[in-house]
């Protein structure tokens, strides 16, 4: 769970960067960083937080036209500051940085091997071991180096890396993660998502294709395949949960494909009721479809507080039981009495479930009706989102009637596979590539087979 950004012709490059991690922080608040180059060396500055902590001393010091950015949640590697990317180095064939949004699920093996040949790693994040291979390789130009480490790595990877004077950007040849490619005046700008792009007054061109790696330089813009090609498997999760709903991936509008998700739920779990109310900001575009389809009249039943922040330090047990309530409070005025739908995108282990119940209970609601815009999360991500071990994840061990008397809700619904494919696909444009998904953490039907020891940490957000 990452976000990346970077930026080649741009007077103001690490400022543009800080603006375009901005717009990307949902992907991951744990640290932030920039790298830039100013023709003849790269400049980093990485730290523990959020793109806001950086101060404006802190950008000036960042001088060059060219520059890649990071924001971090750790799925692989542990949470500290020589984890945060991006990774520069200085090697033989000069200097170079890396951010990395995805997992690569052979990164132990390799780095065992590395390390039995003498390298030494500064972090134990699974991106470091690409910079190894790439320092290895033999070949002159950085983009073969590039080619040739990446030909040993399998995973997940939307990559940015940036020399001295070089801007390349890479996407695995399944394309799990996103990849975008705008223009901003006279420079050329990518992001993970195109919401980075509207912040800076950008205008999107297209995403990098799965498999293709881009190349610029004071020659211009390249592109190449250097891989053999594979079928495309864009995780649907983005679309589910992790992506802004204001962002345009995978060829298609996630708040388009959200609402559709909550018009398709409404079509298979149909309920008598009197209000939907969206688990904000995770449902509510699911609850504006589902109430659309269903005629049942939407209502925010439910108010989030937007000041739970990552920094957020666990309060005394004594306390601790406030949990979901410092981020969420419900509306008694709209729920007294009433039957109440309410939607959200996934249950994970349940706990927020249950405790939304209560509070909707709490408030006075008659009945709970609790609708997921997804299938029930039965297996663990290995790809570059945070989900927990399958121990950990209710839908795993527990039919939906189970967790339904879990949660204590009066009826569960979760969308179908089929049904969620369908809203996908009724969300596309006439542009839009069909593209096959990958669908794991639904199905159990992974794309790339994962190692023993892929995640080294496997820790949840505090949602
Ligand atoms: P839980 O209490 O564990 O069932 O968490 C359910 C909530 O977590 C839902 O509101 C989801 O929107 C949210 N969620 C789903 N996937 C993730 C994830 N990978 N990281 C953080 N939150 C998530």
């Amino acid at each position: 769970m990452c976000g990346i950004f970077g930026v080649f012709g741009h007077p103001e490059a690490a400022n543009i960067t800080y603006l375009g991690l901005h717009a990307l922080q949902h992907r991951g608040q744990e640290s932030a960083g920039i790298v830039t180059s100013d023709g003849d060396r790269l400049h980093p500055a990485r730290k523990m937080g959020l793109v806001a902590d950086f101060s404006r001393d802190e950008l000036a010091k960042l001088p060059g036209n060219l520059a890649i950015g990071h924001v971090r949640y750790s799925t692989a590697g542990e949470s500290i500051v020589k984890n945060a990317q991006p990774f520069t180095v200085e090697y033989a064939h000069g200097a170079i940085a890396i951010s990395h949004n995805g997992n690569l699920v052979n990164a132990n093996d390799l780095r065992r091997k590395l390390e039995m040949d003498g390298s030494i790693f500064q972090s134990t994040s699974d991106s470091e071991v690409i910079i190894h291979l790439i320092a290895r390789a033999r070949e002159l130009e950085i983009e073969h180096r590039i080619v040739t480490a990446l030909k040993q790595v399998e995973g997940a990877y939307s990559l940015l890396f940036i020399t001295e004077n070089k801007l390349v950007a890479v996407r695995d040849p399944m394309g799990f993660r996103p990849l975008c490619i705008g223009r901003l005046k006279d420079s050329f700008v990518f992001a993970s998502e195109t919401c980075a792009f509207d912040l800076i007054e950008a205008e999107f061109i297209r995403e990098v294709e799965p498999g293709e790696m881009v190349i610029i330089d004071s020659k211009g813009m390249r592109t190449y395949r250097p891989f053999s090609p594979e079928p495309s498997r864009f995780c649907v999760f983005e679309h589910v949960y992790f992506a802004r709903p204001d962002s345009t991936i995978d060829g298609r509008s996630v708040y388009r494909v959200r609402e559709a998700l909550g018009r398709k739920l409404a079509q298979e779990h149909p309920v008598d009721a009197d209000v939907v109310v969206p688990v904000p900001d995770s449902g509510t575009a699911a609850a504006i479809g589902y109430a659309r389809q269903s005629g049942i009249p939407y209502d925010m039943g439910l108010i989030r507080s937007h000041y739970v922040g990552r920094t957020f330090i666990e309060p005394q047990q004594s306390i601790r039981h406030f949990g979901v309530k410092l981020k969420l409070n419900a509306v008694k005025e709209i729920l007294h009495g009433k039957r109440v739908v309410v939607v959200d995108d996934s249950i994970v282990r349940g706990t927020t479930s249950r405790k939304i119940v209560k509070m909707l209970r709490n408030a006075g609601a008659r009945e709970v009706h609790l609708r997921i815009s997804a299938p029930p999360t039965t297996h663990p991500c290995f790809y570059g989102i945070d989900t927990p071990t399958r121990s950990e994840l209710i839908a795993s061990s527990h039919t939906p009637d189970e967790i339904a008397r879990y949660v204590t809700c009066d009826s569960l619904g979760y969308l179908s596979l089929e049904g969620m494919f369908e809203a996908v696909r009724a969300a596309a444009n006439p542009l839009s590539i069909e593209r096959r998904h990958c669908d794991a953490c639904f199905t159990g039907k992974y794309p790339i087979e994962f190692r023993p020891g892929t995640i080294s940490s496997l820790k949840r957000i505090v949602n």
